[in-house]
């Protein structure tokens, strides 16, 4: 029976939204969180991108040293020759890619504009295809970019030429938020019957549906017999009104009307790891979460009218889908509200082992040499991150000096 899996591109497709950004610091224990959770892929950068190099290279050391397991690691890229040989000379180590490029009328004509025709797209779509397979990428997912205002016979066209090239996952991208959860359902469907290929679904938030629409695709795709990759952000940031949030999109698939019964996750998820993967989101992005946000908002599990605040007290499930416990939540969170230590960029020795020595697991170090190394890598870190660093953060460098220093530096080419 086809299954369900999470493929999440916060660290792609959430760090190239406007306005937003992450540090390579915060973008690494995103992937750490997204393995606890249980998420099959985290699409975890740019492998052509210079300032990215270290920091992808850091994350495949962190995946040979058994940290960052089992969850697959994948850059993206355009789906191009010249992208894929840049890749391996840049990251040689990578093993999982997704190629990208437009299949839409509106792109080839809009964006290309007569430099591209339909075969183009197919055949440079497979050469880059071909390279991958050559430089030995285990994983080859090709993207259909605006593929929901894409003629059905030509995706589908699109799809077997992937396949017959090797590609084992075909992307379903709704890049511009265009589908319903109908629409897209009938489409993933045809999609899977006729391509007989693994599907991904990648839906957008323009019109309100990111969530629903991931549902449909996946329904869809499961439907035609095949397993499906639900993409999704962190807290749904994303470009322009964001992706189709993680934790609401695994509630969805568990928690929502009979789907759970009909299908199911191929990985375990770890839900009680949902709230803190929320909050880091939050923090590293410097966005709030909504007050209002599906099982990790502050009103999430809130009563206050009467009938409601009476109804949940006499029996939860009167009023509530899903209990707090199981996202993580309920744990009494302690707020600082006198006196603060925090990490900075000048920071200095006093401050920084009292940070170090306050933690629920007190860091200890040999030397006072060492503790010296990583308080300057803390320093580092926050020239980039312009904000104190969150436990996990301090200790993750206190515990891994080397890879933190490798996703610290960053320097131009001449
Ligand atoms: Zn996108």
């Amino acid at each position: 029976m086809p299954k369900i899996y999470f493929l999440d591109v916060t660290n792609r497709d959430g760090g190239q939204t406007a306005k937003l950004g992450l540090s390579k610091l915060e973008k690494t224990l995103i992937n750490v969180y997204l393995n606890e959770l249980g998420v099959f892929q985290s699409e975890f950068g740019f492998p052509t991108t210079r300032h990215e190099s270290l920091y992808l290279k850091a994350n495949l050391e962190l995946v040979a040293m058994g940290l960052l397991k089992p969850i697959h690691l994948s850059g993206w890229i355009r789906a191009v020759v010249s992208d894929v040989e840049t890749t391996f000379k840049m990251v040689p180590e990578i093993r999982h890619l997704n190629l990208s490029i437009s299949t839409s009328q509106q792109m080839i004509y809009g964006k290309f504009q007569g430099k591209k025709n339909h075969d183009d797209i197919i055949s440079e779509m497979t050469e880059a295809v071909d390279a991958a397979r050559k430089h030995g990428c285990e994983t080859v997912g090709v993207n259909a970019e605006d593929a929901s205002r894409t003629e059905l016979k030509y995706l589908i066209k699109f799809g077997l030429a992937a396949k017959e090239h090797g590609a084992d996952r075909l992307r379903y991208c709704d890049t511009l938020g265009y589908d319903n959860p109908f629409s897209i359902y009938d489409t993933c469907k045809k999609l899977a019957e006729a391509t007989e290929m693994p599907i991904e679904v990648h839906c957008h938030g323009d019109l309100g549906m990111a969530v629903a629409n991931s549902l449909g695709g996946a329904k869809g795709a499961l439907d035609g017999g095949q397993d499906v990759y639900i993409n999704t952000t962190i807290n749904g940031i994303g470009e322009r009104a964001g992706n189709a949030d993680l934790v609401a999109v695994i509630l969805a698939v568990l928690k929502s009307k009979d789907f759970a019964k009909k299908y199911e996750i191929g990985d375990k998820i770890d839900l009680k790891k949902a709230n803190k993967i929320a909050k880091f989101g939050s923090y590293a992005f410097d966005v709030p979460i909504p007050i209002n946000q599906p099982g990790v908002g502050a009103n999430a599990f809130a009563h206050a009218s009467g009938i409601h605040a009476d109804g949940v007290l006499k029996d939860p499930h009167n009023y509530e889908l899903y209990g707090f416990e199981e996202l993580g939540r309920g744990e009494p969170e302690l707020v600082e509200t006198g006196r603060e230590i925090c990490s900075g960029q000048y920071g200095g020795f006093s401050g920084f082992s009292y940070l170090m020595g306050k933690m629920k697991e007190p860091i200890c170090f040999a030397t006072k040499e060492e503790a010296n190394d990583v308080l300057e890598l803390v320093r580092y870190a926050n020239v980039e991150a312009h904000k104190p660093l969150v436990e996990d953060e301090l200790r993750f460098i206190a515990k891994y000096p080397r890879i933190a220093k490798k996703l610290l530096t960053l320097t131009p080419l001449e």
